[in-house]
Protein backbone atom coordinates (compact mmCIF):
# COMPACT_ATOMS: atom_id res chain seq x y z
CA UNK A 1 0.00 0.00 0.00
CA UNK A 2 2.07 2.96 -1.60
CA UNK A 3 -0.13 5.75 0.27
CA UNK A 4 1.08 4.54 3.61
CA UNK A 5 4.57 4.76 2.63
CA UNK A 6 3.99 8.57 0.83
CA UNK A 7 2.50 10.10 4.03
CA UNK A 8 3.68 8.51 7.08
CA UNK A 9 7.07 10.02 7.90
CA UNK A 10 7.07 10.68 11.29
CA UNK A 11 8.11 8.52 13.97
CA UNK A 12 10.86 8.09 16.82
CA UNK A 13 13.96 6.32 16.05
CA UNK A 14 13.00 2.66 17.76
CA UNK A 15 16.21 0.91 18.47
CA UNK A 16 17.33 2.06 21.87
CA UNK A 17 20.45 1.64 22.53
CA UNK A 18 22.73 -0.96 23.96
CA UNK A 19 25.67 -0.37 25.81
CA UNK A 20 28.07 -3.06 25.03
CA UNK A 21 31.44 -4.08 26.68
CA UNK A 22 35.05 -5.00 25.05
CA UNK A 23 36.24 -8.52 25.66
CA UNK A 24 39.13 -9.10 24.22
CA UNK A 25 41.64 -6.92 21.64
CA UNK A 26 43.47 -9.65 19.07
CA UNK A 27 45.61 -8.63 16.28
CA UNK A 28 47.63 -10.53 13.70
CA UNK A 29 49.79 -8.76 10.57
CA UNK A 30 51.07 -10.28 7.34
CA UNK A 31 52.89 -8.68 4.38
CA UNK A 32 49.88 -7.05 3.18
CA UNK A 33 48.32 -5.97 5.86
CA UNK A 34 47.47 -5.64 10.16
CA UNK A 35 44.07 -6.72 11.41
CA UNK A 36 42.89 -5.54 14.82
CA UNK A 37 39.68 -7.23 16.17
CA UNK A 38 37.83 -6.39 18.96
CA UNK A 39 35.85 -9.02 20.89
CA UNK A 40 32.68 -7.17 21.74
CA UNK A 41 29.43 -8.20 24.15
CA UNK A 42 27.22 -6.86 21.40
CA UNK A 43 26.59 -5.15 18.32
CA UNK A 44 28.49 -1.81 17.71
CA UNK A 45 26.66 1.22 16.79
CA UNK A 46 30.23 2.69 14.96
CA UNK A 47 31.92 5.09 12.70
CA UNK A 48 35.98 5.82 11.34
CA UNK A 49 37.63 8.32 9.45
CA UNK A 50 41.28 8.83 9.28
CA UNK A 51 43.26 12.10 9.39
CA UNK A 52 46.79 12.79 8.75
CA UNK A 53 50.05 14.07 9.59
CA UNK A 54 50.53 12.17 11.86
CA UNK A 55 48.51 9.30 9.56
CA UNK A 56 45.98 7.68 11.76
CA UNK A 57 42.60 5.67 12.30
CA UNK A 58 39.73 7.58 14.30
CA UNK A 59 37.33 4.70 15.59
CA UNK A 60 34.37 5.82 17.18
CA UNK A 61 31.77 3.29 19.16
CA UNK A 62 28.69 5.42 20.03
CA UNK A 63 27.78 2.02 22.06
CA UNK A 64 31.13 1.06 23.96
CA UNK A 65 30.87 1.29 27.44
CA UNK A 66 34.19 3.15 28.23
CA UNK A 67 34.64 1.12 31.75
CA UNK A 68 35.61 -2.22 29.74
CA UNK A 69 38.58 0.34 28.01
CA UNK A 70 41.48 -1.32 29.66
CA UNK A 71 41.19 -4.40 27.52
CA UNK A 72 42.74 -2.38 25.06
CA UNK A 73 46.83 -3.09 25.60
CA UNK A 74 49.78 -2.58 23.64
CA UNK A 75 49.71 -4.76 20.22
CA UNK A 76 53.05 -5.68 18.78
CA UNK A 77 52.07 -4.60 15.23
CA UNK A 78 54.62 -2.60 12.52
CA UNK A 79 51.74 -0.70 11.09
CA UNK A 80 49.80 0.34 13.99
CA UNK A 81 52.18 1.53 16.73
CA UNK A 82 49.55 2.70 19.25
CA UNK A 83 46.09 2.51 20.23
CA UNK A 84 44.62 5.32 22.64
CA UNK A 85 41.39 4.88 23.67
CA UNK A 86 38.98 7.55 25.42
CA UNK A 87 35.56 8.70 26.73
CA UNK A 88 32.85 10.17 23.58
CA UNK A 89 29.25 10.72 24.72
CA UNK A 90 27.86 7.87 26.00
CA UNK A 91 30.82 6.05 24.09
CA UNK A 92 33.80 5.22 23.03
CA UNK A 93 36.48 6.84 20.76
CA UNK A 94 39.55 4.61 19.89
CA UNK A 95 42.54 5.85 18.15
CA UNK A 96 44.70 3.95 16.12
CA UNK A 97 48.33 5.91 15.33
CA UNK A 98 49.42 4.63 12.00
CA UNK A 99 53.73 4.09 11.35
CA UNK A 100 53.10 5.34 7.93
CA UNK A 101 50.45 6.22 5.18
CA UNK A 102 48.23 3.50 5.30
CA UNK A 103 44.48 2.65 4.21
CA UNK A 104 42.33 1.37 6.05
CA UNK A 105 39.22 -0.50 6.48
CA UNK A 106 36.59 -1.12 9.34
CA UNK A 107 33.68 -3.61 8.85
CA UNK A 108 31.73 -5.30 11.56
CA UNK A 109 31.02 -9.08 12.22
CA UNK A 110 27.99 -10.87 13.92
CA UNK A 111 28.53 -13.57 16.06
CA UNK A 112 29.05 -16.66 14.87
CA UNK A 113 30.68 -20.25 16.09
CA UNK A 114 33.23 -19.59 19.23
CA UNK A 115 33.50 -15.81 17.88
CA UNK A 116 30.93 -13.04 19.51
CA UNK A 117 30.33 -9.86 18.07
CA UNK A 118 33.95 -8.13 16.49
CA UNK A 119 34.66 -4.79 14.94
CA UNK A 120 37.21 -5.57 12.81
CA UNK A 121 39.98 -2.99 12.00
CA UNK A 122 42.20 -3.55 8.45
CA UNK A 123 45.40 -1.72 8.02
CA UNK A 124 46.73 -2.21 4.48
CA UNK A 125 49.74 -1.34 2.82
CA UNK A 126 53.42 -2.24 2.88
CA UNK A 127 55.86 -1.88 5.94
CA UNK A 128 58.41 0.39 4.40
CA UNK A 129 62.06 -1.34 4.03
CA UNK A 130 60.15 -4.77 4.09
CA UNK A 131 59.02 -4.91 0.33
CA UNK A 132 62.43 -5.98 -0.76
CA UNK A 133 62.44 -9.16 1.31
CA UNK A 134 58.74 -9.82 -0.05
CA UNK A 135 60.04 -9.40 -4.11
CA UNK A 136 60.12 -12.99 -5.80
CA UNK A 137 57.23 -14.68 -3.38
CA UNK A 138 54.35 -15.30 -5.23
CA UNK A 139 51.11 -13.74 -3.97
CA UNK A 140 49.00 -15.12 -6.71
CA UNK A 141 48.60 -18.18 -4.47
CA UNK A 142 45.21 -19.21 -3.45
CA UNK A 143 44.61 -19.45 -0.16
CA UNK A 144 42.23 -20.84 2.43
CA UNK A 145 39.65 -17.97 3.37
CA UNK A 146 40.36 -16.33 6.74
CA UNK A 147 37.89 -16.74 9.15
CA UNK A 148 36.73 -13.39 8.95
CA UNK A 149 35.71 -12.80 5.54
CA UNK A 150 32.11 -10.71 6.35
CA UNK A 151 29.26 -12.13 5.12
CA UNK A 152 26.96 -10.23 2.79
CA UNK A 153 24.41 -8.78 4.90
CA UNK A 154 20.44 -8.38 3.57
CA UNK A 155 18.32 -6.56 5.53
CA UNK A 156 14.62 -7.41 4.91
CA UNK A 157 12.07 -5.14 5.57
CA UNK A 158 8.58 -6.41 6.14
CA UNK A 159 6.14 -3.81 5.41
CA UNK A 160 4.18 -2.45 8.13
CA UNK A 161 3.02 -3.95 10.95
CA UNK A 162 1.32 -3.84 14.54
CA UNK A 163 -1.32 -1.21 14.81
CA UNK A 164 -0.28 -0.08 10.94
CA UNK A 165 -1.71 -2.91 9.02
CA UNK A 166 -1.84 -1.69 5.18
CA UNK A 167 -3.43 -3.14 2.57
CA UNK A 168 -6.42 -5.56 3.29
CA UNK A 169 -8.92 -7.34 1.31
CA UNK A 170 -10.98 -11.06 0.80
CA UNK A 171 -9.72 -11.39 4.45
CA UNK A 172 -5.65 -11.19 3.23
CA UNK A 173 -4.04 -8.62 5.23
CA UNK A 174 -0.80 -7.24 4.01
CA UNK A 175 1.47 -6.96 7.17
CA UNK A 176 0.57 -10.72 7.67
CA UNK A 177 1.51 -11.70 4.23
CA UNK A 178 4.64 -9.27 3.74
CA UNK A 179 5.94 -10.73 7.23
CA UNK A 180 5.52 -14.37 5.97
CA UNK A 181 7.50 -13.91 2.49
CA UNK A 182 9.94 -11.65 4.47
CA UNK A 183 10.83 -15.00 6.98
CA UNK A 184 10.73 -16.84 4.41
CA UNK A 185 13.50 -14.79 1.92
CA UNK A 186 15.61 -14.60 5.09
CA UNK A 187 15.96 -18.34 5.37
CA UNK A 188 17.52 -18.13 1.63
CA UNK A 189 19.78 -15.65 2.72
CA UNK A 190 20.83 -17.62 5.99
CA UNK A 191 21.10 -21.05 4.58
CA UNK A 192 23.41 -19.59 1.60
CA UNK A 193 27.24 -19.25 1.95
CA UNK A 194 28.24 -15.82 1.96
CA UNK A 195 24.89 -13.80 3.07
CA UNK A 196 23.68 -13.32 6.00
CA UNK A 197 19.64 -11.43 6.50
CA UNK A 198 18.47 -9.72 9.12
CA UNK A 199 14.90 -8.50 9.45
CA UNK A 200 13.60 -4.63 10.29
CA UNK A 201 10.58 -7.10 12.49
CA UNK A 202 10.24 -10.86 12.73
CA UNK A 203 6.33 -10.20 13.88
CA UNK A 204 3.27 -8.27 14.46
CA UNK A 205 5.14 -5.39 15.86
CA UNK A 206 5.10 -1.54 14.80
CA UNK A 207 8.18 0.23 13.36
CA UNK A 208 8.36 3.79 12.17
CA UNK A 209 9.10 4.01 8.48
CA UNK A 210 11.89 6.28 8.98
CA UNK A 211 14.08 3.84 11.24
CA UNK A 212 13.66 0.88 9.11
CA UNK A 213 16.74 2.18 7.02
CA UNK A 214 18.71 2.95 10.23
CA UNK A 215 18.06 -0.57 11.17
CA UNK A 216 19.80 -1.85 8.40
CA UNK A 217 22.67 0.71 8.61
CA UNK A 218 23.23 -0.41 12.59
CA UNK A 219 23.07 -4.13 11.39
CA UNK A 220 26.03 -3.05 8.72
CA UNK A 221 23.40 -4.37 6.02
CA UNK A 222 24.66 -4.04 2.05
CA UNK A 223 21.47 -4.45 0.63
CA UNK A 224 18.22 -3.29 1.97
CA UNK A 225 14.91 -5.04 0.23
CA UNK A 226 11.35 -3.67 1.39
CA UNK A 227 8.53 -6.22 0.85
CA UNK A 228 4.81 -4.58 0.16
CA UNK A 229 1.86 -5.60 -1.23
CA UNK A 230 -0.51 -3.16 -3.27
CA UNK A 231 -4.21 -2.44 -3.41
CA UNK A 232 -5.87 -0.44 -6.18
CA UNK A 233 -9.90 -1.29 -5.28
CA UNK A 234 -11.31 1.23 -8.02
CA UNK A 235 -9.94 -1.68 -10.50
CA UNK A 236 -9.98 -5.05 -8.83
CA UNK A 237 -8.20 -6.13 -12.57
CA UNK A 238 -4.82 -4.53 -11.67
CA UNK A 239 -2.86 -7.83 -10.33
CA UNK A 240 1.35 -8.40 -10.49
CA UNK A 241 3.96 -7.47 -8.79
CA UNK A 242 6.38 -4.33 -8.86
CA UNK A 243 9.80 -3.62 -8.49
CA UNK A 244 10.88 -0.38 -7.15
CA UNK A 245 14.52 1.91 -6.84
CA UNK A 246 14.57 5.42 -5.63
CA UNK A 247 14.68 8.13 -8.12
CA UNK A 248 17.20 10.96 -8.25
CA UNK A 249 13.97 13.16 -8.61
CA UNK A 250 13.60 14.34 -4.53
CA UNK A 251 17.04 13.19 -3.51
CA UNK A 252 19.04 15.83 -3.79
CA UNK A 253 16.41 17.47 -1.29
CA UNK A 254 16.88 14.08 0.71
CA UNK A 255 20.40 14.83 0.44
CA UNK A 256 20.46 18.03 2.20
CA UNK A 257 17.92 16.89 4.87
CA UNK A 258 20.52 14.51 5.62
CA UNK A 259 23.15 16.71 5.81
CA UNK A 260 21.68 18.89 8.55
CA UNK A 261 20.91 15.99 10.72
CA UNK A 262 24.80 15.42 11.94
CA UNK A 263 23.28 12.32 14.04
CA UNK A 264 22.86 10.24 10.10
CA UNK A 265 26.19 11.65 8.85
CA UNK A 266 27.73 9.87 11.93
CA UNK A 267 26.03 6.79 11.19
CA UNK A 268 27.69 6.71 7.99
CA UNK A 269 29.68 3.45 8.32
CA UNK A 270 32.19 2.26 5.83
CA UNK A 271 31.22 3.15 2.19
CA UNK A 272 31.86 6.50 2.46
CA UNK A 273 33.90 8.60 5.33
CA UNK A 274 32.74 11.61 6.79
CA UNK A 275 35.33 12.68 9.51
CA UNK A 276 36.96 15.85 9.38
CA UNK A 277 35.28 17.57 6.18
CA UNK A 278 34.38 20.41 5.73
CA UNK A 279 29.95 20.67 4.43
CA UNK A 280 31.03 21.22 0.87
CA UNK A 281 33.55 17.92 0.66
CA UNK A 282 30.54 16.39 2.75
CA UNK A 283 28.01 17.19 0.18
CA UNK A 284 30.13 16.33 -3.16
CA UNK A 285 31.30 12.58 -0.72
CA UNK A 286 27.20 12.08 -0.04
CA UNK A 287 26.16 12.42 -3.70
CA UNK A 288 28.74 10.27 -4.76
CA UNK A 289 27.99 7.57 -2.56
CA UNK A 290 24.44 8.22 -3.25
CA UNK A 291 24.49 8.05 -6.87
CA UNK A 292 26.34 4.75 -6.54
CA UNK A 293 23.61 3.05 -4.50
CA UNK A 294 21.03 4.14 -6.82
CA UNK A 295 23.15 2.35 -9.32
CA UNK A 296 23.32 -0.35 -7.13
CA UNK A 297 19.81 -0.40 -6.87
CA UNK A 298 18.84 -0.02 -10.12
CA UNK A 299 21.24 -2.81 -11.40
CA UNK A 300 19.79 -5.16 -8.38
CA UNK A 301 16.47 -4.06 -9.14
CA UNK A 302 16.30 -5.22 -12.73
CA UNK A 303 17.85 -8.65 -12.06
CA UNK A 304 14.87 -9.29 -9.14
CA UNK A 305 12.17 -8.14 -11.75
CA UNK A 306 13.38 -10.38 -14.27
CA UNK A 307 13.55 -13.45 -11.97
CA UNK A 308 9.87 -12.11 -10.67
CA UNK A 309 8.99 -12.01 -14.20
CA UNK A 310 9.59 -16.19 -14.36
CA UNK A 311 7.09 -16.79 -11.39
CA UNK A 312 4.25 -14.94 -12.22
CA UNK A 313 2.61 -11.71 -13.82
CA UNK A 314 4.55 -8.42 -13.81
CA UNK A 315 2.09 -5.59 -13.13
CA UNK A 316 5.14 -2.69 -14.46
CA UNK A 317 7.16 -4.40 -16.62
CA UNK A 318 9.99 -1.64 -16.26
CA UNK A 319 11.67 -1.21 -12.85
CA UNK A 320 10.20 1.51 -10.72
CA UNK A 321 11.69 5.14 -9.50
CA UNK A 322 9.82 6.62 -6.70
CA UNK A 323 11.25 8.15 -3.69
CA UNK A 324 9.90 6.14 -0.85
CA UNK A 325 10.39 7.33 2.49
CA UNK A 326 12.35 3.67 3.08
CA UNK A 327 14.13 3.99 -0.23
CA UNK A 328 16.42 6.65 0.96
CA UNK A 329 19.50 5.66 2.28
CA UNK A 330 22.09 7.67 0.89
CA UNK A 331 24.55 4.53 1.27
CA UNK A 332 22.55 1.40 1.18
CA UNK A 333 21.12 0.64 -2.33
CA UNK A 334 17.50 -0.09 -1.60
CA UNK A 335 14.59 -1.97 -3.40
CA UNK A 336 10.76 -2.01 -2.47
CA UNK A 337 8.76 -4.95 -3.64
CA UNK A 338 5.12 -5.57 -4.51
CA UNK A 339 4.22 -8.42 -4.21
CA UNK A 340 1.16 -8.29 -5.64
CA UNK A 341 -2.51 -6.46 -4.95
CA UNK A 342 -4.65 -7.90 -2.77
CA UNK A 343 -7.37 -5.74 -4.24
CA UNK A 344 -7.32 -8.59 -6.83
CA UNK A 345 -8.74 -12.02 -5.78
CA UNK A 346 -6.18 -13.89 -7.51
CA UNK A 347 -3.31 -12.39 -6.56
CA UNK A 348 -4.71 -12.19 -2.86
CA UNK A 349 -5.43 -16.25 -2.94
CA UNK A 350 -1.63 -16.38 -4.59
CA UNK A 351 -0.05 -13.89 -1.60
CA UNK A 352 -1.24 -16.13 1.11
CA UNK A 353 -0.37 -19.79 -0.33
CA UNK A 354 2.79 -20.80 0.98
CA UNK A 355 3.59 -22.42 -2.21
CA UNK A 356 3.49 -19.26 -4.00
CA UNK A 357 5.28 -16.86 -1.30
CA UNK A 358 8.01 -19.77 -1.34
CA UNK A 359 8.34 -18.76 -5.44
CA UNK A 360 7.89 -14.84 -4.84
CA UNK A 361 11.01 -15.15 -1.81
CA UNK A 362 13.21 -17.47 -4.07
CA UNK A 363 12.81 -14.91 -6.80
CA UNK A 364 14.00 -12.10 -5.00
CA UNK A 365 16.37 -14.09 -3.31
CA UNK A 366 18.03 -15.10 -7.18
CA UNK A 367 17.59 -11.51 -8.26
CA UNK A 368 19.65 -10.00 -5.47
CA UNK A 369 22.11 -12.57 -5.12
CA UNK A 370 22.78 -13.14 -8.89
CA UNK A 371 23.41 -8.68 -8.70
CA UNK A 372 25.92 -9.93 -5.44
CA UNK A 373 27.46 -12.65 -7.41
CA UNK A 374 28.73 -10.69 -10.43
CA UNK A 375 29.81 -7.44 -8.17
CA UNK A 376 30.53 -8.41 -4.39
CA UNK A 377 31.48 -6.19 -2.26
CA UNK A 378 35.43 -6.00 -1.22
CA UNK A 379 36.23 -8.27 2.27
CA UNK A 380 33.66 -10.67 1.72
CA UNK A 381 33.21 -14.14 1.40
CA UNK A 382 31.75 -13.93 -1.88
CA UNK A 383 33.96 -11.70 -3.35
CA UNK A 384 36.24 -14.18 -1.85
CA UNK A 385 35.26 -17.09 -3.89
CA UNK A 386 34.93 -14.93 -7.12
CA UNK A 387 38.54 -14.05 -7.54
CA UNK A 388 39.58 -17.27 -6.46
CA UNK A 389 36.88 -19.63 -8.69
CA UNK A 390 38.14 -22.22 -10.55
CA UNK A 391 41.32 -22.21 -8.52
CA UNK A 392 42.24 -26.08 -6.21
CA UNK A 393 44.55 -26.17 -3.55
CA UNK A 394 46.57 -29.59 -2.53
CA UNK A 395 45.44 -30.84 0.88
CA UNK A 396 47.19 -33.42 3.24
CA UNK A 397 45.54 -36.09 4.89
CA UNK A 398 45.32 -36.05 8.66
CA UNK A 399 44.85 -38.47 11.09
CA UNK A 400 41.19 -40.00 10.95
CA UNK A 401 39.96 -38.26 7.67
CA UNK A 402 38.20 -40.10 5.37
CA UNK A 403 37.66 -39.78 1.56
CA UNK A 404 33.92 -39.27 1.92
CA UNK A 405 34.71 -37.08 4.90
CA UNK A 406 37.04 -34.58 2.76
CA UNK A 407 34.47 -34.76 -0.27
CA UNK A 408 31.53 -33.21 1.64
CA UNK A 409 34.13 -30.66 3.34
CA UNK A 410 34.79 -29.65 -0.23
CA UNK A 411 31.20 -29.83 -1.61
CA UNK A 412 32.23 -32.51 -3.45
CA UNK A 413 30.82 -36.07 -4.46
CA UNK A 414 32.99 -39.19 -3.88
CA UNK A 415 32.95 -39.84 -7.30
CA UNK A 416 34.38 -35.99 -7.94
CA UNK A 417 37.11 -36.48 -5.43
CA UNK A 418 38.22 -39.99 -6.64
CA UNK A 419 38.57 -38.19 -10.65
CA UNK A 420 39.91 -35.28 -9.69
CA UNK A 421 42.78 -37.34 -8.16
CA UNK A 422 42.85 -40.56 -10.24
CA UNK A 423 41.76 -42.43 -7.54
CA UNK A 424 40.73 -46.37 -7.80
CA UNK A 425 39.33 -47.16 -3.80
CA UNK A 426 38.88 -45.35 -1.45
CA UNK A 427 41.39 -45.99 0.63
CA UNK A 428 44.00 -42.86 1.46
CA UNK A 429 46.70 -42.68 3.66
CA UNK A 430 48.09 -40.68 6.36
CA UNK A 431 50.32 -37.55 4.85
CA UNK A 432 48.76 -38.21 0.79
CA UNK A 433 48.35 -35.23 -1.00
CA UNK A 434 45.28 -34.57 -2.18
CA UNK A 435 43.58 -32.12 -4.94
CA UNK A 436 40.88 -30.07 -4.36
CA UNK A 437 39.09 -27.04 -5.48
CA UNK A 438 39.05 -24.14 -3.62
CA UNK A 439 35.65 -23.49 -2.16
CA UNK A 440 35.35 -25.22 1.21
CA UNK A 441 32.78 -23.13 3.94
ZN1 LIG B 1 2.53 -1.56 1.96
Amino acid sequence: MMRLILTLIAGLWSASVQAIELKSVRSSADQDSSRVVLELSGRPQFSSFNLSNPSRLVLDVSNLSTSSLSAITTIDDSRITRIRSSVRGQGSRLVFDLGGDYRSNVFALGPKGRFPDRLVVDVVGYVAGEKASIRGESSAEPTEPPVEKRDIVVAIDPGHGGKDPGASSYGVIEKKVVLQIAKRLARRFQSEPGYRAVLTRDDDRFVPLKSRPRLAREAGADFFVSIHADSFPKNKNVRGTGVYALSLRGANSELSRWLQNTENADDLAGGVDLGDVDNDTRQVLLNMSMESAIRISKQAGQSVLNDLTDVGRVHKKQLGLANFVVLRSPDIPSLLIETGFLSNRSDAKRLSSSREQEKIAGAIFEGIKRYFEKSPPANTFVAWRKQNAGKRIVIEVKRGDTLSEIAARYNLSLQALKELNGLRSDVIHLGQKLEVPLSPR
